[in-house]
């Protein structure tokens, strides 16, 4: 089963990290290919600030839109197929701000991979990087240091070929053939923190015919 996406942390140093960036990570979005260009992305944002200002700004917008997903039916490979076009053209290398704003829960398999790749025992690599989240009982989720992620550096991922299956998936726009369902809320949370999620969002208003200027919510 799809992972729905960690909800992103909401406090100001999240959104001020937006500035301070230099190198970071990139992800795969794969869609099926009768797909991939079905549905032209219209426009995409890459400047972080001004995604962070928009993405802020249109949060009723946004809301109301989820609203109206999940009244209407729509295909969810048209999200996809957007998420495909535009991941390509977004550079996570200036961002990392799902590694320095999100919750990474881990699994067995996840810390196992991490300990072989550390050098380092599963009890160690258990102690030393994870914890309990007290928010999940019974689950594990990466520590946190003051910037992020404990493996952050910079921008980068430290244990890149090694990183959580969660991380590996993230924005995941990328899952299944059904709608988006319960994942809509916590996808919708991370549009003012990922370029990813909000131009695939701002592009999904377009193919589906969502027109926000009609309903008084243009900000
Ligand atoms: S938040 Fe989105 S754009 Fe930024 S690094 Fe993560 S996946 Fe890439
Ligand atoms: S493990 Fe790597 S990819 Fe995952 S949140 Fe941490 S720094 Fe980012």
């Amino acid at each position: 089963m799809p992972k729905k996406p960690p909800p992103p942390k909401t406090d100001p140093e999240c959104i001020a990290a937006y500035t301070n960036n230099a190198v970071g990570i990139r992800y795969q979005i794969t869609v099926p290919h009768a797909f991939a260009l079905e549905y032209p992305v219209v426009a995409v944002v890459t400047d972080l600030v001004e995604i962070s200002r928009l993405g802020s700004a249109k949060k009723d917008e946004n809301l109301a839109f989820r609203r109206y997903l999940s009244a209407h039916h729509h295909r969810v490979e048209e999200l996809q197929s957007l998420a495909a076009q535009i991941q390509p053209q977004i550079d996570c290398t200036t961002c990392a701000n799902c590694c320095r704003c999100g919750v990474v829960e881990v699994h067995c398999g996840d810390i196992e991979n991490l300990s072989r790749h550390i050098g380092v025992s599963i009890e160690e690599a258990t102690r030393a990087y994870t914890r309990l989240d007290p928010e999940n009982p019974g689950t594990r989720v990466l520590k946190n240091t003051r910037t992020g992620c404990v493996f952050l550096r910079g921008n980068l991922c430290a244990v890149y070929p090694a990183r959580p299956k969660v991380c590996r998936d993230f924005p995941h726009l990328s899952f299944g053939t059904h709608s988006l369902g319960s994942r809509i809320s916590s996808l919708t949370r991370w549009i003012p923190l990922c370029p990813i999620v909000y131009n695939a969002f701002e592009n999904y208003k377009h193919v589906v015919g969502y027109h926000p200027q009609g309903r008084g919510l243009t900000p």
